[in-house]
């Protein structure tokens, strides 16, 4: 078994079931369980700022998937969820990212590992800090530490 983090966002819909909805969704996939999940954040659109905010989280899984494997599984809850692909930001009913996979890195079109944007992104370093406050992101360092990088970006804890 490996551990791997998933980033979750919703901004559309009903963002707080979305969420709650993909956590009982990633404890279906196959030979995987969600072994723990961070707190729901509400953050402020990137880029394409004329949005709702998201609610985001975090998930750590026990998986015995491999990393494309597990993207694949995301991306068919993705999908189940109703999501288009319109525009890079767009506004999502459900957005899965497959930040970190025990087994290490990853650089194939489909597939990036770590996630290339989660170094920079409150929204999900403030998550995963707090369910793994020693989490590293290979190549960029300590979470908390470049967390502490991205004072600008509001990001509330909110249940
Ligand atoms: P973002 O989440 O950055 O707003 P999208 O979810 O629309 O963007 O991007 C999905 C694309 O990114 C997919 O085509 C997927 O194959 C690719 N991708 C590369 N690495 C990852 C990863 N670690 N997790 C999720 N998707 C990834
Ligand atoms: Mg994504």
């Amino acid at each position: 078994m490996a551990t791997a983090y998933v980033g979750i966002g919703s901004n559309l819909g009903e963002p707080r079931r979305q969420i709650e909805a993909a956590l009982d969704e990633l404890d279906r996939v196959p030979r995987t369980r969600v072994a723990r999940r961070s707190s729901l954040y509400r953050s402020a659109p990137a880029g394409h700022a004329d949005q709702p905010d998201f609610l985001n989280a975090v998930a750590r899984l026990e998986t015995g998937l491999d990393a494309e494997a597990l993207l694949g599984e995301l991306q068919a809850i993705e999908q189940r969820h109703g999501r288009e692909r319109s525009f890079a930001n767009a506004p999502r009913t459900l957005d899965l990212d497959l930040l970190l996979h025990e087994a290490g890195a990853a650089g194939t079109p489909r597939l990036t590992l770590p996630h290339p944007r989660m170094h920079e992104r409150a929204f999900v370093l403030a998550p995963l800090a707090e369910i793994a406050p020693d989490a590293e992101v290979p190549g960029h360092g300590r979470a908390v530490e470049l967390l502490a990088r991205c004072a600008g970006q509001h990001v509330a804890r909110i249940a």
